[in-house]
């Protein structure tokens, strides 16, 4: 085969696109494109195996290879060197296929006679459609040339083409967007939602992948580009000074932006006849496949941070900007790759539902979901491929289920579920402004978890007491650079003129392990979550906290502050924190400024060995929070955010609430006020559980308030306890079960429908020495 010439290979595009244009049944058409690439790149094989489903390719047309095997031929990903090029995403190029690793011999196809095989993907921004082969008798290498050639045609079939209406009838991919579709994710925010599909990035839409004049596809290419360079300088040069880690990532997006072999690749993508969008988005579907099977996340950042800027050149080549002109529909549900902190914020409370195909438990952007009490469902796979503008979506937070596009007996069915929920809400309006008063005459401090100024509204809403956990880190999380000490002070003051005198604990900042701050260096440790986090790099780097709690005291203005330190492992961390903010408040004393009218600050107990701290602990600490999200992954070693084992151990666990009660009887003898905080609090039955065990405060989100304080007003905490005691005598794993007909018998057996509860593990007992007991 001749070298390739790029006056050749326009030629060839050239043929494909007529080819494309004309009328005629996919196959036949579908025929007629490898044809033409066979001949036109001199090789006695073309070949084009496309997706039936995640994991298998079809052979769906050929030239060269025998008929009998279209629509016959099919491959797992991995197998044979066609399933090597679809499980990699890249070229496979051999002289001598047979004597390859995993070749796979294919009878039906006579391919035994080809010597040479040359195989790219054909992919669309990380969506794989399937693999574009050639093979030749001859025994000789494809040049990077070719190789290059077949990847520009690969790329514009995927471009061009609905390929999925090749695969044969029922399948195809223009009616895809029709079907109904079902898909599973991992639960950020429980809760339900109807309504539908906003893209936060609609697709750039390129209709003109092959281009005449390359000469004028470069020039728009230049120029665009140029734009972009100057528009990353502006962003470089208003980055401020000092944050160095901001300075860090806009000089990686400018290194990209002059990277010669990133120019290079695109106009020798442009000389072989692409469109200059085309090109871009070639290079963008390449850097896709990479990032998802690049193991180091820092290299895959950088990944993003190309794809981010490939986006940007696409939409100043297309001149299509992220508003399409599209109409927000009403209940819109966010469907999106990935999104930040802000921009989630940015839409804001508009929103009923977020769902994103990366994303995780942990994610800045989970976080603010929480915030804004909507449901969010992370890697929810393929959903920006499968969704479109207006789609009907149903999420189902509770079970990490995406509806798009439902039945509408699945639509119906989950109506019925929301309605409930509503009703349940309705009923709970009721005793809003009645005490958490148990029969026997408890009465238990209901409070709510906060984070953002939008979260107040909820405080009189809810009937929450006051607010148990405000989480600072979201102000520092949800923006490019540190807060100044002023807009926070200002904030923390608006925080408390809305709580109008209600205590509100905040909790000072706490970040590391999930809570990476963008303008903070990444430290790539092992166990981020055993790592450096919270009050940790408060000590370590205490100009945060030289920042954050003079803001809280100015913000007091005369009126009582609350402090609350994350993450005390033990008595010294304490002390250190209380140290500072009493060197603050000397400070801020003699600058002249008014002091609150009273301190307290507490320690939140998150790690097991706090419970094991000294006498002197207790008495010095205000108060206690316990931070049961934390508490108990390091109890039971069990990762909250692993969505493997994150439900292995239930919270009703005869050991931990055994160890809870312990916590309790420590505060009792010193006499510090305790309280928990953590996601369980908002759960009825563990909250009985909780009150039973001694716990007279529990925080948690708005809307659990209603639904804990309805069980805890219809229950007697003594008779809790007395079930508690017996389970635990009889040696069960968890309560829950004797809870469960305890209440059940006492009639509010419905208040037990925890998505999150699960019961214990049971473990059969054959072949043991002991005896299991009876
Ligand atoms: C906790 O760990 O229980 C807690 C309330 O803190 P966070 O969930 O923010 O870590
Ligand atoms: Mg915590």
């Amino acid at each position: 085969m001749p070298e390739r010439t790029e006056t050749e290979s326009r030629k060839l595009l050239r043929r494909l696109q007529a080819t494309l244009a004309e009328a005629g049944a996919g196959q036949e058409r579908l025929d007629r494109i490898t044809h033409i690439i066979a001949d036109s790149l001199g090789c006695e094989v073309c070949s084009i195996y496309l997706f039936r489903d995640a994991i298998t390719l079809e052979l769906c047309a050929t030239e060269g290879l025998a008929q009998g095997a279209v629509h016959v031929t099919r491959l797992r990903v991995g197998e044979g060197l066609v399933g090597r090029v679809a499980s990699r995403m890249r070229p496979v190029n051999t002289d001598n296929a047979p004597a390859e690793p995993g070749f796979r011999y294919m009878p039906e196809t006579g391919e035994e006679a080809f010597s040479s095989f040359l195989g790219v993907p054909i992919q669309r921004l990380g969506e794989k459609l399937g693999v574009l082969v050639i093979q030749s008798r001859e025994a000789r290498a494809f040049s990077d040339d070719e190789v290059y050639a077949l990847e520009v045609v690969a790329m514009v079939l995927a471009e061009m083409t609905e390929l999925g209406a090749f695969v044969g009838e029922g399948e195809a991919m223009s009616a895809r967007h029709q079907k109904s579709v079902v898909i599973h994710g991992g639960i950020g925010q429980e809760g339900a939602a109807e309504g539908r599909v906003w893209l936060h990035e609609p697709r750039v839409v390129i209709t003109n992948p092959v281009a005449e004049d390359p000469t004028e596809e470069l020039r728009r290419l230049n120029e665009a580009v140029d734009q972009l360079r100057v528009s990353v300088d502006q962003m470089l040069s208003n980055a401020p000074k000092g944050d160095s880690e901001q300075i860090e990532v806009l000089q990686a997006y400018r290194m990209f932006a002059n990277s010669r072999g990133w120019m290079r690749r695109m106009e020798e993508d442009i000389a072989r006849g692409l469109s200059a969008e085309a090109a871009v988005e070639k290079e963008q579907s390449a850097a896709r496949a990479r990032m998802q099977t690049v193991p180091d996340a820092y290299l895959r950042e950088r990944l993003h941070d190309l794809d981010d800027l490939s986006n940007r050149l696409l939409r100043l080549l297309t001149g299509q900007g992220k508003d399409t002109g599209a109409q927000m529909p009403d209940n819109p549900i966010l469907v999106a790759r990935n999104i930040g902190p802000a921009e989630l914020l940015d839409y804001g409370r508009s929103l009923r539902g977020v769902v994103l195909e990366e994303g995780s438990v942990a994610s800045h952007a989970a976080i603010v979901a929480r915030a804004l009490a909507i449901p969010l469902i992370v890697h929810a796979e393929r959903i920006t491929q499968e969704a479109l503008n207006g789609d009907p979506i149903l999420v189902d937070g509770d079970a990490g289920v995406i509806h798009l596009r439902p039945e509408e007996t699945v639509a119906s069915a989950f109506r019925d579920k929301i309605a409930m929920r509503t009703a349940a809400q309705e009923r709970y309006a009721s005793i809003r402004d009645k005490p958490a008063e148990t029969l026997d005459g408890a009465h238990i401090s209901l409070t709510m978890n906060a984070g953002l100024m939008a979260d107040l509204p909820s405080l009189p809403s809810s009937g929450a007491e006051g607010v148990g956990l405000f989480r600072t880190e979201l102000q520092f999380l949800t923006r490019n650079t540190v807060p100044k000490r002023g807009e926070l002070a200002a904030l923390y003051a608006r925080v408390m003129d809305a709580a109008a005198g209600k205590r509100v604990a905040f909790r000072t900042l706490d970040i590391g392990s999930d809570k990476v701050l963008p303008y903070m260096k990444p430290q790539d440790e092992p166990n981020p979550a055993l790592g450096w986090r919270a009050i940790r790099v408060g000590l370590d780097k205490s100009g945060v906290m030289r920042m954050q709690l003079p803001a809280l005291i100015r913000a007091a203005m005369g009126r009582p502050l609350t402090v609350m330190v994350p993450f005390i492992a033990q008595f010294e961390e304490f002390t250190a924190a209380r140290d500072h903010l009493m060197r603050e408040l000397d400070r801020e004393a003699a600058l002249g400024h008014t002091l609150p009218e009273s301190v307290e600050i507490g320690a939140m107990l998150e790690t097991p060995s706090l419970a094991f701290a000294p006498r002197q602990f207790f008495e010095l600490a205000d108060f206690i929070s316990i931070g049961g999200n934390d508490l108990k992954q390091f109890f039971f070693a069990a990762d909250r955010e692993n969505e493997r084992v994150r439900r292995r151990y239930d919270t009703l666990n005869v050991s931990f609430l055994t160890f809870l009660g312990q916590i309790v009887e420590r505060c009792v003898e010193t006499d510090t006020p305790v309280s928990f905080c953590g996601e369980d609090a908002g759960r009825p039955v563990e909250a009985v559980c909780f009150a039973a065990m001694g716990l007279r405060s529990l925080s948690m989100r708005p809307a659990s308030i209603g639904p804990v304080k309805s069980l805890l007003r219809r229950v007697d905490l003594r008779e809790a306890r007395a079930v508690i005691n017996e389970a635990q005598a009889q040696g069960a794993q968890s309560v829950r079960p004797a809870v469960r007909v305890w209440l059940t018998r006492a009639g509010c057996g419905s208040e037990d429908r925890d998505p999150a509860g699960r019961d214990p593990q049971s473990v059969s007992s054959r072949n043991f020495k002991k005896p299991a007991p009876a």
